[in-house]
């Protein structure tokens, strides 16, 4: 009998058929024999289960597997285009928002110049109107989006989505953007959380999540942030807080008051925003992290040095991160990762001298390859991987049983 190769190396713990949808989901099955190997589950059991998740509209079946003689056995494949999503990364000065199919690849996509400090009020009737038209460009309706994924530049209550006490998001503080956000797509999920968890998402999904567990994603751009993927998943900590590395004082920061109240944080005097202010101290003007991209690539070089030594103050706050997690790789993201040749030599020149030799000897530290899309990515996997978990299909497909047909 031919295989498709879905080669299993460890038991199913529940074969339930949300979990047989997350085998297809992640290429280790491909055909109901190949399940019935990764489950240990009888071929009848798995006949009903697939039945279940085919009639769901999670699969649909192919019969082009290749053969070598003998009738082909028929192939199951997930149904990306079952349904959309809808993703917007909120930066606090631009952002970017996405309509994607199932698989978080983008079906509309684009930038938006808006800062958060406008408001809930504003910001988040804009994102709806967008949206609205992102759909009608790709001939989807509402009643297509299986959820929203939102990120947003401070601290959230990921369960609730949330927005706490954010520093740079006035107005913000205590809304509930589901609640908002379900006045114009009632019923559908709504996942909010902090950007750089969204962005660590995005980028460790899209390109690492086959061979590596732990992962750490910086972000410098206004602020400095970092988003901890830990065993595969965002590591958000107790109080939903975890990487918070922007108000870590480097040694010889000078006394720089931060919007936290304390004096010297790496985001006070490595952001871009520190830069930007330093530079036009200099006499040279800049009001933000592209404009002091600008004046790297130009050569200008005080705006050259000024990025090497954010890099090797970033440097010295990640060293003490990569002793305490271990990382297998750091991505660095943001605008100020666009003089990446600057930064990431100065991060790379500590991290690698202060960081121990087992700690780095297989450490990567390379710059996003998402790039500005990192954030739209993110919150529509964030969504994905909620939606589609083994407990929501399997939660799912209970509910249509129970329901009259
Ligand atoms: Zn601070």
């Amino acid at each position: 009998m031919p295989s498709s190769g879905g080669v299993v190396a460890t038991p199913v713990a529940a074969p339930t058929a949300g979990a047989i949808l997350q085998l297809v989901r992640n290429g280790r099955a491909a055909t109901r024999a190949d399940v019935a190997r990764a489950t240990g589950l009888s071929r009848s059991t798995v006949s009903l289960r697939v039945d279940a998740l085919l009639a769901g509209g999670y699969l649909v079946e192919r019969g082009d597997e290749p053969s070598t003689g003998g009738r082909p056995p028929t192939r199951l494949a997930f149904d990306a285009g079952a349904g959309v999503v809808l993703a917007a990364d909120l930066g606090a000065t631009h952002g970017r928002l996405a309509v994607t199919d199932l698989e978080a690849q983008p079906l509309a996509e684009e930038p938006i110049e808006l800062p958060i400090a406008e408001g809930p009020d504003v910001v988040l009737p804009y994102v709806q109107d967008r949206f609205k038209e992102l759909l009608d460009e790709v001939g989807k309706t509402p009643t297509d989006v299986r959820g929203i994924g939102i990120g947003v530049p401070g601290p959230v209550e990921y369960a609730v989505g949330r927005a706490i006490s954010p520093p740079i998001m006035p107005g913000w503080d205590g809304v509930q953007i589901p609640d908002r956000m379900g006045e114009r797509f009632p019923g559908v999920p709504v996942l909010v959380d902090n950007d750089v968890n969204i962005m660590a998402l995005g980028d460790y999904w899209t390109y690492f999540r086959s061979d590596v567990d732990d992962l750490l994603y910086v972000k410098v751009a206004t602020g400095i942030g970092c988003g901890v993927i830990a065993g595969g998943k965002v590591h958000r900590g107790a109080q939903g807080t975890a990487g918070d590395l922007g108000h870590v004082r480097p040694s010889e920061a000078p006394d720089v008051v931060c919007h936290c109240g304390n004096q010297g944080c790496v985001e006070a005097v490595a952001s871009g925003s520190a830069l930007a202010r330093e530079l036009t101290e200099l006499g040279f003007p800049a009001t933000g992290s592209r404009d002091v991209v600008a004046l790297v690539r130009a050569g200008q070089p005080e705006a050259v040095r000024l990025v090497r030594r954010a890099g090797r103050q970033l440097g010295e706050v990640l060293a003490a991160a990569v002793n305490l997690f271990n990382p297998l790789v750091i991505v660095i993201g943001g605008d100020l990762a666009h003089a990446h040749e600057q930064l990431l030599a100065g991060v790379r020149e500590v991290v690698y001298q202060r960081s121990t030799a087992l700690a780095t000897r297989h450490l990567q530290i390379v710059r996003s390859r998402l790039d500005d899309r990192a954030g739209v990515v993110g919150a529509a996997v964030t969504v994905i991987e909620d939606i589609l978990s083994p407990e929501a299909v399997d939660r799912d497909l209970a509910a249509r049983r129970g329901a009259p047909s």
